[in-house]
């Protein structure tokens, strides 16, 4: 996958060469490649943002320079996300339809923001990381790279698969446990030490379905009503639901 990144902050994307992510790139399963918007401008002073028309606190991003920049990378028909506030909220599911492009461009807005007319000519996904607002659209361009680029084929080891995690089938994930089996006098449930598969797996289930109701009971609701259930998964809700499983 090809990834292009405008933005005035280039630096910012760093973080990006480390850990799995970093991997991928020298994998050559990821390319990114940032691009500065500021190179961009035919300003004089090489200005990139201007007072509001209408008046207002702040300053927005001028259209000049990102289109110019969008023209230069071939934007046209590819799926651009600028990352905003005001855009659909991101997740599980906007992460693994994405994971499918062959190249992704995400725009990075600063200050106010920037003019709409960028928006209405070029951008194909407005995403918000969450009912926050947050300085640059960089981090939550990184938040959403690191997640696609988990799912791409060869990006996590078997040992690492995104399958079991949470939001995967939608739900929260089971608890985790690892050595020592007691540490400070707390033991590790017995049944993940007793070797016994199915048992196993009928504990994460049932520990998934209470994680899930007891944090996110909202997507307990919609799991409940949407999925086709399993005569397992029916057996462990009702308990749940009896209030026959201790919290
Ligand atoms: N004036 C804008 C508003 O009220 O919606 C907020 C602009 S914010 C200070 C500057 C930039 O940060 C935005 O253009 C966007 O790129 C990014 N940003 C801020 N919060 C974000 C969020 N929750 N999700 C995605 N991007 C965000």
């Amino acid at each position: 996958m090809k990834i292009d990144i405008l933005t005035l902050f280039p630096d910012m994307f760093v973080p990006l060469t480390e850990s799995i992510i970093g991997r991928a790139i020298e994998k050559n399963i990821v390319n990114i490649n940032t691009i500065n918007i500021r190179d961009f401008s035919v300003d004089k002073h090489k200005k990139v943002d201007d007072y509001p028309y209408g008046g207002g606190a702040g300053m927005v991003m001028t259209p000049q320079p990102i289109y110019s920049a969008m023209e230069h990378i071939h934007a046209q028909g590819k799926r651009v996300i600028y990352m905003s506030p005001k855009g659909k909220t991101f997740n599980q599911k906007i992460a693994m339809n994405l994971s499918k492009e062959e190249n992704l461009i995400f725009l990075c807005g600063h200050y106010e923001g920037i003019d709409q007319r960028v928006i209405d000519t070029w951008v194909t996904d407005e995403i918000s990381i969450g009912d926050y607002v947050l300085t640059g659209g960089e981090l939550p361009t990184m938040v959403m790279i690191d997640t696609i680029c988990r799912l791409l084929p060869g990006v996590l080891g078997q040992e690492e698969s995104y399958m079991d995690e949470s939001f995967y089938n939608g739900l929260l994930e089971y608890p985790q446990y690892t050595r020592p089996s007691v540490f400070l006098d707390v033991k590790v449930p017995d049944i993940l030490l007793s070797g016994n598969h199915k048992k196993i797996a009928e504990w994460r289930m049932l520990e998934s379905f209470k994680m899930t109701k007891r944090n996110r009971p909202d997507l307990f609701e919609k799991y409940i009503q949407e999925k086709n259930l399993s005569k397992e998964e029916k057996h462990f809700i009702n308990m749940i639901l009896g209030n026959k499983v201790d919290f």
